[in-house]
């Protein structure tokens, strides 16, 4: 592909202020590369649309391509969005004026025993952009994609991210004894720690001189030069999840190379990209109803016997990939990714 032709896809937080001014300045900053693609409602297509009219005259160009989607559409659409994209700019921000912070004992990390019924940790608002990184992820996007945030809070992303990246299989010995090493946290914030993979980040200030503005831009026409470069390297491809096979978005009835892992799995009924959590190996979903027939009443009522969520945010499966009544019914919770089995009507953490 020429230079110039090149579609850098912006994501950010959905629904979140309006951030035209930032989505104006980007694709100047990236027009000699190529379009700046953004999705979003009609609405927002709108105002955007709106404010780059009232732009002064004179102003540096914009090459902006604008994908309308409602919300119900917007899993399918960022879906190939991101499969097209030679790059990616990922704008973390706080949804509300500040990201969640931690204090008090909350801060300290639980003790081994009390960590198990300690409660979850919220690390960031915002379920979309989570959803996003999931999604980038799942379409070997992430060592394209490159993190923009304001400086203030490139502290926070990187210490969520690294947080999130520990391991919580093993407790750290400390003088008081056994400790987590996070808080308990639920599955779609655990999806930041992929980010670790990212291909930098690009921090902007909010003290907008003209010194600091060219410094963002040279640091972001770098950044994104070497994502692209990336591409063409096939850079994170793995052989199990071949680039050019479907999507993995909808049902099917039929076996599919799917995430993590690319082996065959069978999901019939539950879309894909509502899942956060799809178990490695070769498996095929339990329909809910099926599985919820073999939970008692009340073992349906409590939901996951971790996180107390609803029945319908646990995903059900067997291994292989076909119906076996002798076969063990598993689950994975997708609110807090604690993985389960029906035994005697009800669910257990296994
Ligand atoms: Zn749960």
């Amino acid at each position: 592909m020429m230079a110039g032709s090149r579609r850098i896809l912006y994501l950010r937080p959905f629904r979140s202020e309006p951030d035209h001014h930032l989505i104006v300045a980007l694709s100047a900053i990236l027009a000699k590369f190529g379009s700046l693609v953004a999705v979003g409602t009609t609405e927002a297509k709108n105002t955007l649309q709106d404010y780059c009219e009232q732009r002064e005259t004179g102003s540096p160009p914009i090459n902006i391509t604008f994908v309308e989607c409602t919300y119900e559409e917007w899993k399918r659409v960022i879906h190939h969005e991101i499969s097209t994209a030679d790059c990616v700019l990922l704008y973390i921000a706080p949804k509300e004026d500040d990201f969640p912070t931690m204090k008090g004992r909350e801060a300290a990390f639980p003790r081994m025993e009390r960590y198990y019924s300690s409660p979850f940790k919220d690390l960031v608002t915002g379920s979309g952009l989570l959803r996003e990184v999931l999604y980038l992820d799942r379409l070997q996007m992430i060592e394209r994609t490159i993190i923009i945030c304001n400086e203030e809070d490139t502290s926070y992303i990187e210490s969520m991210i690294a947080l999130t990246s520990t391991n919580t299989l093993f407790f750290m010995s400390t003088a008081q004894g056994p400790r987590a090493p996070t808080p308990r946290l639920w599955a779609l914030d655990r999806q930041l720690a992929r980010l670790r993979h990212a291909a930098g980040t690009v921090p902007f200030t909010s003290h907008d001189t003209a010194s600091i503005r060219s410094r963002f831009a040279s640091n972001l026409r770098r950044q994104v030069k070497r994502a692209i470069k990336r591409q063409s390297d096939g850079h994170g491809r793995t052989e199990a999840m071949d680039p050019s096979a479907p999507l993995p978005i909808n049902v099917s009835d039929d076996p599919r190379r799917l995430p993590p892992d690319g082996e065959l799995k069978i999901v019939s009924h539950t879309n894909v990209e509502d899942l956060i959590v799809i178990p490695n190996g070769e498996i095929m979903e339990v329909p809910p109803r099926k599985a919820q027939d073999m939970l008692s009443g009340r073992a349906t009522r409590k939901g996951c016997p971790t996180c107390k969520g609803a029945v319908e945010r646990i995903f059900f499966y067997i291994y292989g990939l076909r119906w076996n009544p002798d076969e063990h019914v598993r689950a994975k919770c997708q609110r807090c990714t604690s993985y389960l089995m029906i035994e005697e009507r009800r669910l257990i953490e296994v």
